[in-house]
């Protein structure tokens, strides 16, 4: 069965009125997942451990010397800390190592991990773009330094570039990077020459305009290399910002655009890694588009994992 990880104390990160990460994103995304037949647990808190395999200790410390007693402490232009946002985002990460240690261990399928804040905006030591902790990355370090996997793929396909989490595996020639995402937008990096250091990551720029379709051919040279890496499991940024209602950008996707590349990723993951598969929410700032969409991706999972 195809598990779903979410916490109510997720919605303790609050953002301030009018930012578009807002409480109301899961809500939402739990209300259209509310009739799926789904294995559902709550997150666990994510550990010092954990967050140290992306994070020197000195920025965990700086995070959690910022986090604010009342009010917001704002990090950067975009990124804000509320009383419950540290919470919120080591339960991120710990929802994240759990979907991999329950799929790992054979308890389910495959999963959907719905949280905020998102991560991989986060860089080695910085905050940015709504995100503390590189979520995925820590993810991707877990499955390899506890699990002893050798190979992991990591697939990005938010509407922004995933800096942070290109930052943090940079250098892990036992992960392969693709990110798809709107260029030129907002952070201004993922040309297709940052490759990482053993030509472990792949940017798949997407010019403003683009709808499914130039997406489909876009990304088919990411998948072959993707497929040739035969990984062990897939991990997912799923975030649904490239939707043609998303009002931070100005790709043309539909939901059946998210229920696509969630085939193909499953196809990836069922060709290599016995259908394995973990996917963390990051983006998607339209509560419809966004729930529909998360929708249209969890089914494809649930369909999959049962063989359909
Ligand atoms: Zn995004």
């Amino acid at each position: 069965m195809t598990l779903f990880i979410t916490h109510p104390d997720a919605d303790l990160h609050e953002t301030p009125p009018g930012h578009p990460e807002q409480v109301a994103r899961l809500p939402a995304i739990r209300a259209a997942l509310d009739d799926m037949d789904l294995r559902r647990e709550e997150a666990p808190d994510g550990t010092d451990a954990q967050i140290l395999r992306c994070h020197p200790q000195a920025y965990l410390d700086a995070i959690t010397a910022a986090s604010p007693t009342e009010g917001w402490a704002q990090l950067d232009a975009d990124t804000y800390m509320s009383p419950g946002s540290l919470h919120a985002a080591r339960l991120a990460v710990g929802a994240a190592c759990r979907a991999v240690d329950a799929v790992l261990d054979e308890e389910a399928g495959n999963a959907f991990v719905a949280m905020r804040p998102p991560g991989h905006h986060a860089e080695t030591a910085k905050p940015m773009g709504f995100c503390l902790f590189g979520t995925v990355a820590i993810a991707a370090k877990h499955t390899l330094e506890v699990h002893g996997l050798s190979r992991v793929a990591v697939v990005d396909f938010d509407v922004h570039h995933g800096n942070g989490t290109q930052d943090l595996l940079w250098e892990e020639a036992r992960a392969l990077f693709v990110t798809s995402h709107q260029s030129p937008l907002w952070p201004g990096t993922g040309e297709r020459s940052e490759r990482g250091a053993h030509d472990n990551v792949i940017n798949v720029p997407l010019p403003p305009g683009s709808d499914g379709r130039t997406f489909r051919a876009k990304i088919a040279p990411a998948l072959e290399r993707l497929d040739a890496f035969a990984p062990e499991l897939v991990l997912v940024s799923a975030g649904f910002d490239a939707h043609r209602a998303d009002p931070l950008a100005q790709l043309e996707w539909v939901e059946e655009d998210f229920a696509w590349i969630t085939e193909r990723l499953c196809d990836l993951a069922d060709a290599h890694a016995g259908g394995r598969l973990v996917s963390c929410l990051e983006g998607g700032y339209d509560l419809e588009a966004l729930a529909a969409s998360a929708a249209a991706h969890v089914d494809v999972l649930r369909r999959r994992e049962n063989g359909g």
